[in-house]
């Protein structure tokens, strides 16, 4: 058994013998958390849009040619049934990619702090293991520069600040931190002047906990 064959298995959910290709491949020991944990998402049926046939063939065709198998291909009795198993994998990762961009692991609201403020922000997150990718969608807050900027911090329980960037204005921003929101769960936004401190202003517009 290969890596692609060990790894179709995961993904399809059979059993994987532990003394075999598992003991003695590294790569695929390191893979098996993301293969479960994409196996579980493949298995939810809001991912799923019914495919053409057509797209299939493509798929399944395409994996063939790239797993370098010079039979000919002459209907599905030629496909092992592994290479159907990345086939239908691979469509499933080509449908959660192009009708769906990934389902955010967490999502939050960011509620004005200031009474009478109507601002607020909805934010969706992706923890990921260059850390976490945060998508904000901002409305109400006024639009302010070049001498200030709104500012997005991750707090952790005990008061460690941790900035993942800064903004202008209303409007779709995406922003990163080098933390994970299981340890940083607070997010907040300041209105920083631009004066070179680098530390909170103090100024809080929207905040995760308001
Ligand atoms: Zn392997």
């Amino acid at each position: 058994m290969n890596c692609e064959e060990l790894q179709a298995r995961l993904l399809a959910g059979e059993p994987v013998a532990a003394e075999g290709h598992l003991a003695s491949c590294a790569a695929c020991r390191s893979a098996v958390p993301d293969l479960e944990a994409l196996r579980q998402r493949l298995a939810d049926p809001a991912l799923w849009e019914e495919p053409s046939p057509e797209l299939g063939d493509r798929v399944v065709a395409t994996v063939v040619g790239a797993a370098g198998d010079r039979r000919p291909v002459r209907g599905r009795r030629w496909i092992p049934a592994w290479v159907a198993a990345v086939g239908t994998v691979a469509a499933a990762v080509v449908f959660v990619g192009v009708v769906r961009p990934g389902a955010p692991d967490w999502e939050v609201e960011l509620r004005a702090t200031a009474s009478g403020s109507v601002a607020v922000a909805q934010v969706a997150g992706w923890n990921t293991d260059a850390g976490t990718r945060m998508e904000l969608e901002v409305e109400g807050l006024r639009r302010v520069g070049p001498d200030a900027y709104y500012e997005l911090w991750l707090t952790s329980p005990d008061g460690r600040h941790v900035s993942a960037g800064t903004f202008r204005g209303p409007g779709e921003v995406t922003l990163w931190a080098g933390v994970r929101r299981a340890d940083y769960p607070r997010i907040w936004v300041t209105l920083e002047p631009a004066d070179g401190d680098p530390a909170p202003s103090g100024e809080t517009v929207l905040d995760s906990e308001a």
